[in-house]
């Protein structure tokens, strides 16, 4: 059998696709339309694996993918395929209308198209599994217990609407036309590949290049931290065995303010690679003007997938955070590749 993996060229999809690779024989047919956040040598890995074929193309494009799958014939769909940066959205939100509203229709309408003409062993077995996020949830006050399943959606940026939206049509073509889904919606993730506009890799390479590193508002923002290799084992999980129509929420039960974040990175920093004139990297810390309408604080109740399917993160945010540095500062080749905008 094979898996189609979409979104494949970015930060999580690509450690799905790696971590697959490793642990199965089974092939892998993997698509992204390779926007400013997706990038080859993400996957150069795994280019010339022969169970691997990648496909340049849009979830949006119904031809492309209705070609997917009559030529590959995948048992599942793994959706990771979006716009996923929160500021890009409050700048420009009709790409991620298109990407994230759009494009999941249309994929779902493709598979539904394919999923309909299996016969009924083949169709009882196959799977959508749609990657979402907790920023669907909206935003927890000091005391609120964190996000469950059952959590109300109260999306409040252009991106978390647009997920959200997602999440909607998935759960609506599981409840209209049966096609077998699962959901995930999972917290803040860091680790290896992870495109330099985010928190915690901007924060990185900034520091390098002596550069500020912005904080927004009064850094007391706070999100639930997973190290990305923990995000796609759960994901792995719940395709093997997550029931379908469920939804899961992953997280790290690492709740921490973004001040703490960058704060633990200059101290890791510090001794990592220490400053050639002295001194810490925090002193290069800059508090900016908040983003708006940012939410608060973020966190999730992860109990669900690890009373069901046994899943739990196995790293700490120390013991992830110290790879993912370490990470930065032997790869700056990689980060200078996918900043210079060539696919
Ligand atoms: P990313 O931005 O690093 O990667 C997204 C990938 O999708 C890129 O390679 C991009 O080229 C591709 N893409 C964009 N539009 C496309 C289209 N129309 N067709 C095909 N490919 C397209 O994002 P990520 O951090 O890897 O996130 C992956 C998924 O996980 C997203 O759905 C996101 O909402 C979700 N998620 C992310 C986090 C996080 O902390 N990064 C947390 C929870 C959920």
């Amino acid at each position: 059998m094979t898996i189609l993996v979409t979104g494949s060229a970015g930060f999580i999809g690509s450690c799905f696709v790696r971590q697959h690779l490793r642990c199965s024989d089974e092939p892998v047919v993997s698509l992204d339309a390779l926007t400013y956040a997706g990038h080859l040598s993400t996957l150069s890995e795994v280019m010339d694996t022969p169970a691997h074929t990648f496909v340049h193309a849009s979830i949006g494009d119904v031809n492309a993918v209705t070609a997917i799958f009559r030529e590959h014939a995948p048992r599942a769909v793994v959706n990771f395929a979006a716009e996923s940066h929160v500021d890009r959205s409050i700048l420009g939100p009709e790409a991620f209308i298109q990407t994230n509203v759009v494009g999941t229709y249309r994929l779902l309408e493709c598979a539904r198209q394919y999923w309909s003409a299996l016969p009924a062993e083949q169709a009882a077995k196959f799977r959508f599994l749609h990657v979402s996020t907790d920023e669907v949830y909206g935003t927890l006050g000091p005391g609120d217990a964190p996000f469950a399943e059952t959590h109300r959606y109260e999306p409040n940026s252009p991106y978390s609407a647009s997920k959200a939206a997602s999440d909607h049509l998935v759960r609506a073509w599981h409840h209209t036309y049966g096609l077998p889904v699962l959901t995930t919606n999972c917290s803040n993730n860091y680790g290896p590949y992870h495109f330099p506009e985010k928190l915690i890799p901007l924060c990185i390479m900034n520091a390098l290049a002596g550069k500020a590193l912005p904080v927004y508002g009064d850094g007391q923002q706070i999100r639930d931290w997973l190290f990305v290799e923990d995000h796609t084992r759960a994901i792995a999980r719940v395709l093997d065995a997550g029931q379908v129509g469920e939804t899961y929420n992953i997280g790290g039960w690492n709740e921490k303010a973004n001040l703490e974040v960058v704060q633990t990175l200059c101290a890791l920093l510090d001794e990592l690679r220490p400053k050639a004139g002295g001194g810490s990297y925090a002193d290069q810390i800059q508090f900016v003007t908040d983003r708006p309408g940012h939410d608060r604080r973020y966190a999730i109740d992860a109990r669900k997938i690890e009373r069901e399917l046994g899943w739990r993160p196995n790293e700490t945010f120390e013991t992830g955070l110290r790879k993912t540095v370490q990470w930065y500062l032997d790869h700056q080749d990689w980060v200078r590749t996918v900043t210079s905008r060539t696919p």
